[in-house]
């Protein structure tokens, strides 16, 4: 486990010194990489994983996404959704067919992410793990690493990059400032009330199994069922040639829902609904962890900054965490930048994802999130007017595939809700 402890020290190695130290390569830390490298930054990224990791995640991903991708980035998208079907949770439903957003497979993306990271300049060392982070009297970070069960050298830098997402997010909180007291950065008092938890796989799939089915799913479709756990939703995403199914609930709820049965009770329902055929043999499934409540408090201490998962940098509405990653780490690269060229304070990296996107998930996005998920009586009344009425479709729509703030669908589907109400109980 890494131990972020900031102890004070004079002694480091000079020849491993960077601008910039990155740990952890997932989207987070790769597009940090790759800003940092793009900008002129001396970094390295350390990623304890193989190469070809593969992170549980449902892989779809906005369209604000790919002007903050590189070349190689972009041509590992899998494919671009066709349509989105939303249900409710006796499974009433409505399609959005537009060309919006994409499908990834993860192993496939983030590879490519980081290769982009390497050929902007980036120095790139798999299979290493950072273990502590020790702030010289030089002002200098070392982060000792190990690699293959053993300690290597360290590695120094003036800036650190903290992309470790949820695994080693718990130890952030053992950092020290400078009067010694610990900082909570994220996961306050009751962690389990912090974290969501998901249960998904993802298998290869013959497409003519699906343009043969019944639900008329084709095989580009991102599909998202309201209430298939209680206080969250289900997921079935056709990736042409491949099928990702999961559930992600708030991880207070575990012991109620044991996320096994719900994800196994799920499976039965898209299998009577005839969206999964019923034969399809399917990976195991794996249980991830991630932050569903709010954002980090602070996100930069001295010289090291958090994004993505680390920072709680994903939506309370929909898990959406790789644009809030990727972003948070071109803000991250340009802050650090802007304090080594222009001298302007780290700071303004907090001032610019709040601007950016803090304040959207923390209040519009939280506040939904509370109004929509508590009952399933409420999921079914949503989904139900989103049924009858073309605008609330787009609004929900938009929203879902990242194209509509969550200030912008809410303001706007105020305006909108009387009439869709009138229609509701009319057409009752
Ligand atoms: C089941 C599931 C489904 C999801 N579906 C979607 C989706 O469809 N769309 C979407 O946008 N988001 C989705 N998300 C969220 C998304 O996966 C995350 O928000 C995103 O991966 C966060 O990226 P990251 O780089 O911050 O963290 P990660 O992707 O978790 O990467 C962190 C990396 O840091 C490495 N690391 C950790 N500690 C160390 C260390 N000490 N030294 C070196 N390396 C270290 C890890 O090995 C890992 O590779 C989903 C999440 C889950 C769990």
């Amino acid at each position: 486990m890494i131990c972020l402890e900031i102890i004070e020290s004079n002694q480091y190695n000079r020849n491993m010194e960077y601008d910039v130290i990155v740990i952890g390569g997932g989207p987070a830390g790769a597009s940090s990489a790759y800003h940092c490298s793009k900008l002129g930054l001396k970094t390295i990224l350390l990623e304890k994983q193989v190469q070809s990791r593969d992170k549980p995640c449902g892989g779809a991903l906005s369209d604000r996404c790919l002007p903050l991708l590189g070349e190689n980035a972009r041509n590992a998208i899998n494919c671009r959704i066709e349509e989105l079907r939303v249900y409710s949770p006796d499974l009433k439903s409505f399609r959005f067919v537009k060309n919006q957003g994409s499908f990834v497979l993860r192993r496939v993306f983030d590879q490519a992410l980081v290769r982009d990271a390497q050929n902007a300049g980036t120095d790139i060392r798999y299979e290493t793990k950072a273990i502590s982070i020790i702030l010289t009297l030089g002002g200098m970070y070392t982060v000792d690493v190990i690699s293959a069960g053993q300690k290597e050298q360290a590695v120094t830098g003036r800036f650190v990059i903290l992309a470790c997402g949820l695994q080693d997010n718990r130890l952030i909180k053992h950092i020290k400032d400078k009067n010694g007291n610990y900082l909570q950065a994220i996961c306050p008092q009751n962690e389990k009330d912090y974290l969501a938890i998901c249960m998904n796989s993802e298998s290869e799939i013959d497409n003519n199994l699906l343009n043969d089915s019944e639900s008329g799913f084709t095989p580009k479709t991102l599909g998202i069922f309201f209430g298939a756990v209680p206080n969250g939703y289900g997921w079935c995403f056709t990736k042409d040639g491949y099928i990702n199914i999961g559930v992600g609930c708030t991880a207070s709820l575990l012991n109620q829902v044991k996320i096994k049965n719900a994800y196994d009770s799920f499976l039965n329902t898209l299998r009577v609904a005839h969206i999964i055929p019923q034969g399809l043999v399917l990976n195991s499934p794996r249980v991830y962890p991630l932050p569903f409540k709010h954002t980090a408090r602070e996100t930069v201490f001295g010289n090291i900054l958090l994004v993505g998962d680390a920072a709680g940098f994903v939506s309370p509405v929909t898990g959406e965490g790789i644009y809030y990653s990727i972003k948070s780490g071109q803000l991250a690269a340009e802050s650090i930048f802007n304090n080594i060229k222009h001298n302007l304070s780290l700071s303004l990296y907090q001032q610019k994802w709040k601007k950016a996107f803090g304040y959207d998930l923390n209040f519009w996005g939280f506040n939904l999130r509370n109004t929509i998920y508590k009952t399933k009586e409420r999921m079914e009344f949503a989904v139900r007017l989103a049924c009858i009425d073309l605008s609330a479709r787009k609004r929900v729509s938009e929203m879902i595939m990242g194209k509509r703030n969550y200030k912008k669908t809410i303001l706007s589907s105020l305006l909108i809700l009387p009439q869709c109400i009138l229609k509701f109980f009319y057409k009752k």
